[in-house]
C-alpha cells in the first residue's frame, strides 16, 4: 500500500508550506491555505494573475469576507438563469433550441444550477480548511438520494426563478425535474438515514463529508409481470449525471490478497510487518456537491469508483497472453458495479468484502491525507481533529485499517495507535436480527486481507485480556465477547469488533438502543459499563419530506407561521405554534383540501403505474417499505382479504352496497416495495397482494367498497408522492424487530395518520403527538420470547378471522395454492415467528376503531396536531445530538 503522503491532493484541500511551490513556477499542485496563497500569488507572473481576477467566480482571496458569496446569477436572475441554460445546451450539449427535447432540458438546466452551486462548494471547502476545526466522516455503503435537482432550488432558493426562466424557454418545471433518473444507491431505511445526515450536515453548517461508493447500478428496477417481481437492471448513469463532479485526478490504490512478512530497520533494529504481493486497484473520487438550506455550507458526498492500476501482469504478457493480462485488468471495475439488494440481510459474499475494504482503505486514506497536510504526522491531534461514524458494521473494516496505517504505515506503538483510533470512530447500530448482523469467515479475511486478519486477531487478544483482568472469575465471558466466533468455521463478529474499536455505540430509537443493551451486546454494557452506549433517534430531513414532497401543506404552515421565508425548515420546533389552529375550522378545511389534492396525484401516479382507478374521496390505507416478513405486508393483505370475505357476506345476506358501507367504509389499500431478488417468501407476498388485487378490483358484486394496487418500483420520489397522499399508513412490524423506522416520521409530517405496533420510533412518535392521535396495536416486545416460546411449544392458535383466510387462499381463490403454502405454513405449522396469528384480531380491532374516526372533524384535527408535535424528528435534531454527544464538533459560523 502506497503511503498516503505519495497520494495527489485535490481541489479545495491545501498544502503544508514545506510542499509550496518553487517561486519558478510548476503547476502541478492544487490547494491554498491563506499564507501560501500570498506565496503562490507572487510566484504567478502579474499580467496572467489579472487575467485569472477578471474572470474568475470565485473569491478564493477574499477569505476574510463576511458577506460570503458572490451570488450566482444563474441562481438569482431570470437573464443569468436562460443565458447559462441556452450556453450549455449549445457548448456543453451540443445541441440546439430545435433539439432540444426534455431530457437535454433537464441536463441544461441542471448543469446551470451546478454552476451556482460549486462555488459555494469550493468556497465552503476553503473555509473549512482555513478554519480547521474537527470534521466528521460518515461511512455509508448505501446512500439512497433520489433526485437532486428540486432539493438542489429548494436548498438554494432558487425554485421560483428557475421554474419562470423555464417556462419563458418553454418548458415545465415539473417535467423537467421528473427526467432525473433517482439515485438509488441504498436498499431503504439504512441508505435514506444516511441521505438526510448529509442534507442536515450541510443545512446546519457543520464539516460533514459523507462516503460511499458510486455503484453503476443501484437499486434493482422492479416490475410487476404476471403477479411477480421481476428485477431488471437500475444502470442509472446512462446519461451520466450532471451532479457529479469527476475527481479524476484523485486516484488511491487500494491493495487485496498478497502475502505478510516481517521487515527489520537496519538503523534502529526494529521490525515491522509488511503486507506485499497483492493485485491493487484504483479508488477514483466521484464528488457530489450537497448543499444546505440557507446556507453557503456546501459539504462534499465522495463516493470511489474501482478503475484498473496501470501495471499489468508481464509474465503473462511475455508468455503471449496479452488479451488476459489486459483482461483480469478490467476486473477491478466489478468492484464497484453493483449495490447488494438485500435490506436487514448479509449474505457474506466474498465481492461484497472485496467493495467494503476497497470503500474503507480509499476513504482512510483521503481522510489521513487531508490530515497529513495540515498537521504532518503530529497522530496526537488526529482525534481532535476527525470523527468517524460507522452506519452499521459495514465500514468495520476502517478500524482495522486505521490502526494499520499508524502501526504499519507511521510507525506508532500499538497502544498509541490504538488510543487514537477508538477516539476516532463511532458505531451506528441498525438491527437486533440475527440474520442481518455481518460474520466473515476468517480464512477469507486472511486470503483478502492477511495484514488485516493479523491485526483483528491482536485487537482480540489484547481486548481479552483486559476482560481477563478485569472479571478473572468469569470464563464464559471471554468466549462470548471474543470478536472470533469458534465453530467449525471460524468467524469474525464484526460488531463486535465495531463495539471494541469504537468510543460510542448507538441504536436508532430508544426502545432499539435499550434493547442492545439488554440483548445482543449486553456482555459488552458489562465489560464496558452503560454509558458507551446511547441512543440517536432517527430523523428526516423536513426540506425533502415537506417542502419538496408537500408544497401545499409547507406553504399553509409558513402562512400559520407567519414565517414567509420558511425558516421553520431549519428549526422544526416552530411547528408547535401551528397547534393552535386546531380548532380553526378555515384552517380544517384547507387541511383537508390539501390532503385531497394530494390523494388525487398519488391516484393518478396508481392509475400511471397499475391502470386501477382509485377514488380519492375514499380511506387511503398506505403500507410501502422493503418486504420482509418482520415487517409484515402478510398481516395487512390477510387483513384486506379478511375485509373482502366480510363484505361478501353481508351482500350474500341481501345487504346493500350503502348498508355494507356502514360497515366497511369504502377503502383503497396501496402497498408498494421491493424484495430482495433471494428473499423467496417476500416475493411470494408481492405475488399474493397482486392476486388479491385482481380478485378483488374486478369483483363487480362489491362496487367500489374495496381497492388493492400495488405500486411497482418504490423509490425515494415515489414516496415523496405517495407520503402526502396516504390518510393512514402501516408501520406495524412484530414488536422489537424494527429497529426505528423512518417513513412513520414521513407520513406523520404530512398529516397521515399511524396504526403501528409498539415498536421503533413509533413509540416516541406517540410521546411526542400524543397517544390520542395514533392508532397502536399488538403485543408489546417484553411479550414477543413467551409467545414464540408458546407457538413452538404448545402450537400456533390461529385466530377464526385468520383460518378464514387460509382457507379462502386455500380454496384457489387466488390462483396456484402451492405458491401461498409456505407463507400460510410458516404460520400455522412453523411456530409464526412473527406473530402474525397473536396480533391479527388486535389489528383488526384498530381498523375498526380508526374507521369510525376517519372522515370526521375529530380526524382533521388529529393530523394537525401531529404535524405540529413532529418537530422532534427533523435530521438537524439528529446531527446536533451526534455533533454533541458523540462526535464533539460545533457547526461552523457562516
Ligand atoms: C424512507 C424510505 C424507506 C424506509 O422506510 P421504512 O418504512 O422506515 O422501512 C425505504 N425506502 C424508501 C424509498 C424510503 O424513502
Amino acid at each position: 500500500m502506497t503511503s498516503p503522503s505519495e497520494v495527489p491532493s485535490e481541489v479545495g484541500d491545501y498544502l503544508t508550506p514545506s510542499e509550496l511551490p518553487k517561486p519558478k513556477l510548476k503547476r502541478t499542485s492544487t490547494g491554498f491555505t491563506p499564507n501560501q496563497i500570498l506565496t503562490y500569488e507572487a510566484a504567478i507572473p502579474e499580467s496572467a494573475r489579472n487575467i485569472w481576477t477578471k474572470y474568475s467566480q470565485l473569491s478564493l482571496t477574499d477569505h476574510q469576507r463576511s458577506q460570503p458569496t458572490k451570488e450566482h446569477e444563474v441562481l438569482t436572475t431570470k437573464q443569468g438563469f436562460e443565458k447559462a441554460f441556452v450556453s450549455h445546451t449549445e457548448l456543453t450539449l451540443a445541441r440546439n433550441m430545435y433539439n432540444c427535447d426534455e431530457l437535454a432540458a433537464y441536463m441544461a438546466a441542471a448543469t446551470t444550477i451546478r454552476d451556482g452551486l460549486v462555488l459555494d462548494w469550493g468556497n465552503t471547502q476553503q473555509k473549512q480548511t482555513i478554519h480547521d476545526g474537527k470534521r466528521v466522516y460518515y461511512l455509508s455503503l448505501e446512500f439512497l438520494m433520489g433526485r437532486a435537482m428540486d432539493n438542489a432550488l429548494i436548498n438554494l432558493k432558487c425554485r421560483d426563478n428557475t421554474q419562470e426562466s423555464l417556462a419563458e424557454l418553454g418548458f415545465s418545471l415539473e417535467d423537467i425535474l421528473n427526467q432525473e433518473p433517482d439515485a438509488a444507491l441504498g436498499n431503504g431505511g439504512l441508505g435514506r438515514l444516511a441521505a438526510c445526515y448529509v442534507d442536515s450536515l450541510s443545512s446546519k453548517n457543520y464539516s460533514g463529508w459523507g462516503y460511499g461508493l458510486n455503484y453503476q447500478y443501484g437499486i434493482f428496477q422492479q416490475k410487476i409481470i404476471d403477479g411477480y417481481q421481476v428485477e431488471f437492471p437500475d444502470y442509472w448513469l446512462r446519461y451520466s449525471t450532471p451532479w457529479e463532479v469527476d475527481r479524476k485526478e484523485i486516484q488511491i490504490p487500494v491493495d487485496f490478497n498478497g502475502y505478510v512478512y516481517e521487515d527489520v530497520d537496519p538503523n534502529t533494529g526494529k521490525s515491522h510487518k509488511v503486507w506485499s504481493g497483492g493485485e491493487r486497484v484504483l479508488a477514483v473520487a466521484a464528488d457530489y456537491p450537497i448543499p444546505g438550506y440557507n446556507t453557503q455550507n456546501t459539504n462534499n458526498l465522495r463516493l470511489w469508483n474501482a478503475k484498473p492500476t496501470n501495471e499489468f501482469d508481464f509474465s503473462k504478457f511475455n508468455a503471449g497472453d496479452y488479451q488476459q493480462s489486459v483482461g483480469s485488468q478490467q476486473k477491478a471495475e466489478a468492484i464497484t458495479a453493483v449495490l447488494y439488494p438485500n435490506d436487514n440481510f448479509e449474505q457474506g459474499k466474498l465481492l461484497r468484502l472485496t467493495q467494503q475494504y476497497f470503500w474503507v482503505a480509499a476513504s482512510l486514506h483521503d481522510i489521513v491525507r487531508r490530515f497529513k497536510k495540515m498537521h504532518k504526522d503530529n497522530y496526537a491531534i488526529f482525534p481532535d481533529k476527525v470523527a468517524i461514524q460507522l452506519n452499521d458494521t459495514h465500514p468495520t473494516l476502517a478500524i482495522v485499517e486505521l490502526q494499520r496505517i499508524l502501526v504499519d504505515l507511521e510507525g506508532l506503538e500499538w497502544n498509541t495507535a490504538w488510543d487514537i483510533v477508538t477516539r476516532v470512530f463511532a458505531y451506528t447500530n441498525h438491527t437486533v436480527m440475527a440474520e442481518a448482523l455481518e460474520k466473515w469467515p476468517v480464512d477469507i479475511i486472511g486470503k483478502l486481507l492477511p495484514r488485516h486478519l493479523e491485526i483483528i486477531y491482536d485487537i482480540n487478544y489484547y481486548f481479552l485480556q483486559d476482560v481477563q483482568k478485569k472479571f478473572p472469575e468469569d470464563r464464559d465471558l471471554l468466549a462470548s465477547v471474543s470478536v472470533i466466533e469458534e465453530g467449525q468455521r471460524k468467524q469474525v463478529r464484526m460488531a463486535y469488533l465495531a463495539i471494541i474499536g469504537s468510543h460510542k455505540v448507538n441504536g436508532v430509537a430508544e426502545l432499539h438502543s435499550e434493547l442492545i443493551k439488554t440483548t445482543i451486546f449486553k456482555d459488552f454494557v458489562k465489560v464496558f459499563g452503560p454509558d458507551k452506549f446511547t441512543n440517536v433517534t432517527n430523523g428526516i430531513t423536513p426540506r425533502r419530506w415537506l417542502r419538496q414532497a408537500n408544497p401545499e401543506l409547507a406553504e399553509l404552515i409558513s402562512d400559520l407561521l407567519n414565517d414567509p421565508n420558511y425558516e421553520y425548515l431549519t428549526n422544526l420546533g416552530q411547528l408547535k405554534n401551528i397547534e393552535r389552529y386546531a380548532d380553526n375550522d378555515k384552517v380544517l378545511q384547507r387541511w383537508n383540501q390539501i390532503k385531497f389534492d394530494n390523494k388525487q396525484k398519488l391516484a393518478q401516479l396508481a392509475k400511471d403505474l397499475t391502470g386501477v382507478e382509485i377514488n380519492p374521496k375514499y380511506l387511503f390505507d398506505v403500507q410501502v417499505k422493503r418486504i420482509h416478513e418482520y415487517k409484515r405486508q402478510q398481516m395487512n393483505i390477510f387483513s384486506v382479504i379478511y375485509r373482502y370475505i366480510k363484505i361478501k357476506e353481508l351482500l350474500s345476506q341481501g345487504k346493500s352496497l350503502a348498508e355494507v358501507a356502514k360497515t366497511f367504509i369504502p377503502k383503497v389499500s396501496i402497498f408498494g416495495g421491493k424484495a430482495a431478488p433471494g428473499y423467496y417468501m417476500a416475493k411470494t407476498v408481492i405475488h399474493l397482494i397482486n392476486k388479491v388485487g385482481d380478485v378483488i378490483n374486478n369483483d363487480k358484486e362489491i362496487g367500489d367498497l374495496l381497492r388493492v394496487v400495488f405500486i411497482p418500483d418504490y423509490n425515494v420520489s415515489k414516496a415523496e408522492i405517495i407520503c402526502p397522499g396516504s390518510d393512514i399508513s402501516n408501520h406495524i412490524s412484530t414488536a422489537g424487530t424494527e429497529a426505528s423506522g423512518t417513513s412513520n416520521m414521513k407520513f406523520a409530517l404530512n398529516g397521515g395518520i399511524i396504526i403501528g405496533t409498539v415498536d421503533g420510533a413509533n413509540v416516541e412518535i406517540t410521546r411526542e403527538i400524543g397517544e390520542e392521535n395514533i392508532f397502536l396495536f399488538g403485543h408489546l416486545s417484553e411479550e414477543v420470547d413467551d409467545l414464540r416460546h408458546n407457538n413452538n411449544y404448545k402450537g400456533v392458535q390461529v385466530p377464526k378471522s385468520l383460518q378464514q383466510v387460509f382457507d379462502l387462499i386455500y380454496s384457489g381463490k387466488f390462483g396456484n395454492v402451492d405458491e401461498f403454502r409456505p407463507l400460510i405454513e410458516s404460520i400455522a405449522q412453523h411456530g409464526d415467528y412473527y406473530l402474525v396469528s397473536n396480533d391479527f384480531d388486535m389489528y383488526l380491532e384498530a381498523q375498526q376503531k380508526l374507521e369510525k374516526v376517519y372522515g370526521t372533524r375529530r380526524w382533521t384535527q388529529m393530523s394537525v396536531v401531529s404535524v405540529a408535535n413532529m418537530g422532534f424528528f427533523s435530521s438537524d435534531r439528529c446531527v446536533d445530538e451526534y455533533a454533541e454527544n458523540i462526535w464533539n464538533i460545533e457547526p461552523l459560523s457562516q
